[in-house]
């Protein structure tokens, strides 16, 4: 193995020999599941309901802090509140397969409709609370919501007037009085109902959740996931978060996108280990504060929100005790090395990158505890994960050749549909037996996978293949940059050129001389062909609502195009 540039794993991980983890089969993980022996599944009820029954109910499921509320949530409170929510739903009509959407800010109660939702059969569709109307209808719209569970103050950007399917609308937070027709209040619905209500048993292949994808490339697609998910979250929490009994886990995803979900809640709860929820916006002191009150071993957040921390300075954590971080992850984007360095430096901790998309449930490539990580790749496959490097003929390409990312379809959690779209479902598949992620990436000799970016993102300049991220991990590097975005612009000699967006960090004024500093930066670190021709800089540059940087829109500016779906985007 080439391992120069690694830096070494800690002998502590659960995932010690690769090679032999590849050999344990999915069905180890069913084992693990009460419905192994009873035939009786639902993953709600294995993430909760069993922790009670197994007597583990006293246990905390939930802490949660926003500055006010400071509560702590044992499985049995959990439980007893998800099954009396299941319940109010049912008075009301709804049952299997029907979708139940969740439009308001992370806490309890947004677990407790979650899990209420799953446990009774229907589906559930999280969304980000800072949808705005129309990102609200649109998804309403498309899945044919029955009900959807918000608050006073989100309910004005449901348009209930264009959603003729949606029968109810539940407020969390409002009196009987404040209801008007076809609302409830969440507090009455639930002193109306039972605790006692059973669990809706299921089928494996019975859809659990519609997560709608960022919207980073176009229109957000609705993407169905079913109770097997359960099987590949476990295997994840086992080995990707490297979960134990006494673990304290924060995700500081949004349930409105999976990783929120997936790795948030349900990874965790399987494993019957307490997630923190932190209420309220990001926030640096903030979020070292969490870090030290709960005393989190297990930190899983993204690169967009370790980049704010960083340009927050190497200072500022050290006034906090972090000493009980174990384990730090990040996913939705690629971890850039600069970042990577600073978590050494400033948490003490390796950052472990991990990839995923929305269509493929969970984690699938990671870098694992135990074993070396080289700054700047995501990993080896999960065990159980076949994933190669195709070219556009679908044959597999060799190390070290760039290609289409895919993956050999049918793991447990995979997409089963795109919610009203078997056309899009069936692009994901246009070669037998592998699934096409739309990124681009090469393998290395060691089975370690490096993200260039996007298919579509990628840039051909002079012949050379240049992926974004590469040229934005650059330019981080540099002292003045706080983030870069790069684009391919066309050009009559060389194809295309580099342009990157940059916005400083504090301190750093937008000059001409600055712009060429950064480019001598790119040309004597990275490669002559590699530098950008062309910067500008913006005080921000446009970002979905999960933090990732919208190449597409860079582009259709930059080339005065129509920007397309821009329902995600940061205001
Ligand atoms: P849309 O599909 O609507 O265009 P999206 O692809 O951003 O949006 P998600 O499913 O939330 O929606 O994100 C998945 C994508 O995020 C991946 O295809 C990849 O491009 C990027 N991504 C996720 N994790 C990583 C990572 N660790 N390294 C690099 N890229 C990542
Ligand atoms: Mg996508």
């Amino acid at each position: 193995m080439d391992l120069t540039n690694a830096v070494p794993g800690r002998p502590d991980g659960q995932l010690q020999d690769y090679e032999a983890a590849r050999q344990v089969s999915w069905d180890e993980e069913a084992k693990q599941f009460t419905w192994w022996k009873t035939g009786r599944v639902n993953a709600a009820f294995e993430a909760v309901d069993r922790h009670v029954e197994e007597g583990r109910g006293d246990a905390p499921a939930i802490l949660y802090y926003d500055g006010v509320r400071d509560e702590t949530w044992s499985f049995r409170r959990l439980r007893d509140d998800a099954a009396q929510f299941g319940d109010a739903l049912r008075r009301l009509g709804i049952g299997r397969g029907d979708r139940v959407f969740l439009f308001m800010p992370k806490g309890p109660e947004l677990a407790v409709a979650l899990l209420g939702i799953i446990r009774i059969g229907a589906v559930a569709g999280p969304l980000f609370e800072a949808f705005m109307e129309t990102a609200v209808q649109d998804r309403l719209a498309d899945s044919g919501a029955v009900a959807v569970v918000t608050t006073p103050t989100l309910r004005p950007r449901i348009p209930r007037e264009r959603l003729p399917e949606l029968r109810h609308v539940i407020l969390v937070g409002a009196e009987a009085s404040d209801a008007e027709a076809g609302e409830w209040s969440y507090t009455e619905l639930m002193k109306g109902a039972s605790a006692d209500s059973p669990v809706e048993w299921v089928d494996r292949e019975s859809p659990m959740l519609l997560h709608y994808t960022s919207g980073s490339t176009g229109k957000p697609k609705g993407v169905v996931h079913v109770h097997n998910l359960m099987i590949h979250q476990y295997r994840v929490g086992r080995w990707v978060l490297d979960l134990r009994p006494d673990d304290i886990y924060w995700c500081t995803a949004d349930p409105g996108w999976i990783t929120g979900t997936s790795a948030g809640l349900f990874a965790p709860w399987l494993h019957g280990v307490p997630v923190v929820i932190r209420g309220g916006r990001f926030q640096q002191e903030g979020w070292y504060e969490t870090v030290e009150k709960f005393g989190v071993t297990v930190w899983f957040s993204a690169p967009t929100a370790f980049r704010m921390l960083m340009a927050g300075g190497d200072e500022l954590p050290k006034r906090y005790n972090l000493s009980s971080l174990r384990h730090v992850l990040s996913a939705g984007e690629p971890l850039n090395p600069e970042v990577f360095r600073w978590g050494l430096r400033a948490l003490g901790n390796r950052i472990h990158d991990n990839w995923w998309m929305t269509e493929t449930g969970c984690t699938m490539i990671t870098n694992y505890p135990a074993l070396p990580i080289k700054p700047g790749s995501m990993g080896r496959p999960l065990p159980g994960i076949e994933a190669a490097i195709l070219d556009d003929q679908g044959r597999v390409l060799g190390p070290n050749q760039l290609g289409n990312l895919a993956i050999r379809a049918g793991w447990p959690g995979m997409m089963r549909a795109i919610w009203n779209n078997e056309e899009k479902y069936k692009q994901y598949f246009p070669f037998e037996g592998w699934y096409i992620s739309g990124d681009s990436a090469y393998r290395d000799e060691d089975g370690y996978f490096w993200f260039q970016g996007r298919v579509d993102d990628v840039i051909n300049t002079s012949g050379e293949r240049v992926g974004p991220f590469e040229v934005e991990s650059k330019l981080v590097e540099h002292p003045a940059v706080a983030e870069a975005g790069v684009i391919g612009k066309p050009d009559p000699v060389r194809g295309e050129i580099i342009k990157a967006f940059i916005s400083l960090r504090q301190g750093y004024a937008p000059t001409e001389e600055l712009k060429q500093e950064i480019q001598q930066f790119v040309r004597n670190g990275l490669a002559a062909y590699a530098m950008p021709r062309e910067i500008e800089f913006r005080d921000k540059l446009p970002k979905t609502r999960s933090g990732k940087i919208m190449r597409r829109v860079l582009k259709a500016w930059e080339l005065g195009l129509p920007t397309g779906d821009l329902s995600t985007m940061e205001d």
